[in-house]
């Protein structure tokens, strides 16, 4: 046994995997969501479970030599349907795959639809990670987010998470809600801070075409905040977390020392990953693809014996490499030239050199003991960045 880079234990020429779960069912649709999720879909949950049980099943040979590392469980809201769909394909992975040296298994979860029975569940299946979604501490955001929950339920249920055993709780929070004051923003941190989580995920509200509140801003009924005050709530954010001992380490999320999300630690790390379930997508054996979107398509495609994918795309060497930079620049730490050398086997100056000499001028990065990352300025224009490597 040997240890790799991230301190996750390594057999001889095993290679290591991520897998992510897609689970599109909510309670209720979120006014600003754009996620693949349905609500109210009850009717489906069984056929979709069957589908995932025999997608995975589908996966068994092909993941030969694979150790599987992570998983996340996430949604629409898993916790939304009943905890023994979530065992019985946790257990139909642990048979078929080599779940030996997993060290985290995620579930995605919101306030309202948990209960002891259902996190003790979860613990005796072997999920570790909580992630809990709260997105505000004010409940008239939470109404006007269109949440099924009030903080009061978020509270409970994250102590009947503790009481469970939950150790390792993510919470996910909004900044820059229309209507939401510097004020409210600085109390939604503080509070949730005060619950010790060992992470935080804190994103920027994107008001997104085909969304409730996409209509509402075209018919001009929703009016954005200011990009002034979305920076200054962005950086009370680092300031504030920062001074509780959370360490920023990508750059909407925050984690107590050891406890940042090993899962998407894969993707920012641009390494494999299978997506299972509705629209999931996939980095796996040199190419990146995406299951079909319809929850039915999916069902019916499984159904049929096939494999519900699409969009397959060769990554050639020069795309990976690309793909490394936009990635690993999300990194607080940045991308290591060394580490990309001994994965690419080229010099990051002789392939980037012109790209991080314009970026370097502008002010958007910095090189700091072997590694370039983002300054303060390229942490608020990271988009101006990444476009640099495409
Ligand atoms: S709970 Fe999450 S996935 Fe479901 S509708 Fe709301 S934002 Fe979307």
């Amino acid at each position: 046994m040997i240890l790799d880079k991230d301190g996750v234990n390594m057999r001889n020429n095993e290679k290591k995997l991520g897998i992510y779960i897609h689970i599109p069912f909510c309670k209720a649709k979120c006014l600003y969501c754009d996620f693949n999720s349905l609500p109210c879909r009850d009717d489906f949950v069984p056929a979709y479970f069957n589908a995932l049980k025999k997608e995975i099943a589908f996966y068994a040979g092909r993941l030969n030599g694979y150790g599987i590392k992570t998983v996340f469980i996430g949604g629409g809201t898993p916790s939304y349907v009943d905890a023994h769909y979530i065992y019985e394909v946790i257990a139909h992975m642990k048979n078929l795959f080599d779940m030996g040296e997993c060290r985290e298994i995620t579930i995605e979860t919101n306030p309202g639809t948990l209960s002891i029975d259902k996190l003790t569940a979860y613990r005796s299946m072997g999920i570790n990670r909580l992630s809990i979604g709260l997105q505000a501490w004010q409940n008239r955001l939470l109404s006007q987010l269109g949440r099924i929950h009030k903080v009061e339920e978020f509270v409970e249920n994250y102590n009947l998470a503790q009481k469970a055993g939950f150790e390792n709780i993510n919470v996910d929070l909004i900044f820059g809600i229309p209507g939401q004051t510097f004020g409210d923003w600085a109390e939604t941190l503080e509070c949730t801070a005060e619950l010790e989580p060992a992470h935080l995920s804190c994103y920027s509200l994107i008001i997104e075409e085909g969304t409730v509140f996409g209509t509402r801003f075209e018919r001009g009924e929703l009016v954005p905040v200011e990009d002034e005050l979305d920076r200054r709530m962005y950086w009370h954010t680092i300031e504030k977390l920062k001074s509780l001992g959370y360490k920023h380490y990508e750059i909407s999320n925050f984690s107590k020392e050891g406890f940042e999300c090993a899962h998407n630690l894969i993707y920012w790390k641009e390494r494999e990953y299978v997506g299972l379930g509705a629209g999931a997508h996939s980095y796996f054996s040199g190419r990146r693809f995406n299951n079909v979107y319809g929850i039915e398509k999916y069902i019916s495609t499984l159904s049929q014996g096939c494999l519900p994918v699409e969009n397959p795309i060769d990554i050639s060497k020069e795309d990976e490499m690309s793909e490394f930079m936009m990635l690993g620049l999300r990194l607080v730490d940045g991308v290591s030239a060394k580490e990309f050398e001994e994965r690419f086997e080229r010099g990051l100056l002789d392939k980037f050199g012109s790209q991080i000499e314009s970026l370097l001028e502008r002010k958007l990065i910095e090189v700091d003991n072997g590694f370039v990352k983002l300054t303060r300025l390229g942490l608020d224009l990271a988009n101006q960045v990444f476009i640099e490597f495409v």
